[in-house]
């Protein structure tokens, strides 16, 4: 009789999204979290694709087009400086804590992102641990030589006279550190997660469509390398047929309530 009521069998039964989350994340001996723009949504930032988001607003400014137009790129910095695209003073919310939980207890190798907002590094997780596909908003590079600018650096002198920055070192232009659409995908991130792909036994997709290519590739890319694939997204993704779990939920309340089951707090 007693074993009917064993509590195993219980929890294998168990529909509760957090619990089968979290049963997932502890038979997987190395985790890759792959975020989009659903993660950050809950910290105020709209997605840039969908009604309300950047791109409903005002049309993107292609990577030719800051190369070549000085009007274009100034209207680039113009934007840059004046938070138009909704992620500037943002701050990590509870699925970016969860996540960072994660990477903290070990269980998570790498977040790779589509994001631009800088939250996961915000949240705690090292730098060197979060892999951006679509690069970062918070500071800018020389397009030549590399070299990084502060954003509050350049920002006196573009509102005093109007001119686009350009490198003090090199002369060439200077662009925030996203990657415009046009513009090539960035060589070293692309390879890190290739690499982190193939050596995960889970890779799980949280707030991404999963739409824009080649980013979308990795979760697939992982399947097809023999790891499980858990999607979390309020929405359908093109890639749930082939996903072994798929949650149609808000993140930050899961993914705490999947990092509470993983890491109870000691009773006191
Ligand atoms: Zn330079």
């Amino acid at each position: 009789m007693a074993r009917l009521l064993v509590r195993p069998h219980l929890r294998r039964m168990s529909n509760d999204p957090a619990d089968r989350l979290a049963r997932l994340i502890a038979a997987s001996r190395r985790v890759v979290v792959f975020t989009g723009a659903g993660i950050s949504t809950e910290s105020g930032i709209p997605d840039f694709r969908s009604p309300g988001g950047v791109w409903s607003r005002m049309q993107p400014i292609t990577f030719q087009e800051f190369t070549r137009d000085p009007a274009k790129r100034a209207e680039a910095w113009r934007r840059a400086f004046s938070g138009a695209a909704g992620w500037t003073g943002r701050r990590p919310n509870a699925g970016h804590q969860a996540v960072a939980r994660l990477v903290q207890a070990g269980k998570v190798s790498a977040v790779i992102t589509q994001n631009v907002d800088n939250l996961h590094q915000d949240s705690g997780i090292p730098p060197e641990k979060v892999i951006e596909l679509h690069g970062n908003a918070s500071y800018a590079a020389c397009l030549d030589c590399g070299q990084r600018f502060e954003l509050e650096d350049l920002r006196a002198p573009f509102e005093a006279n109007g001119a686009p920055p350009v490198c003090a070192d090199c002369g060439g232009l200077i662009k925030t550190a996203t990657i415009a659409f046009g513009q090539a995908m960035p060589e070293g991130p692309m390879a890190r997660a290739r690499e982190e792909t193939l050596a995960a036994d889970l890779m799980l997709v949280l707030g991404s469509s999963l739409a824009v290519y080649p980013a979308a590739g990795f979760p697939l890319l992982a399947k097809e390398a023999g790891a499980e694939l858990a999607i979390v997204n309020r929405e359908p993704t093109p890639q749930d047929a082939c996903a072994g779990l798929v949650l149609h939920e808000e993140i930050g309340l899961l993914m705490t309530a999947v990092v509470t089951r993983l890491y109870p707090a000691p009773q006191t």
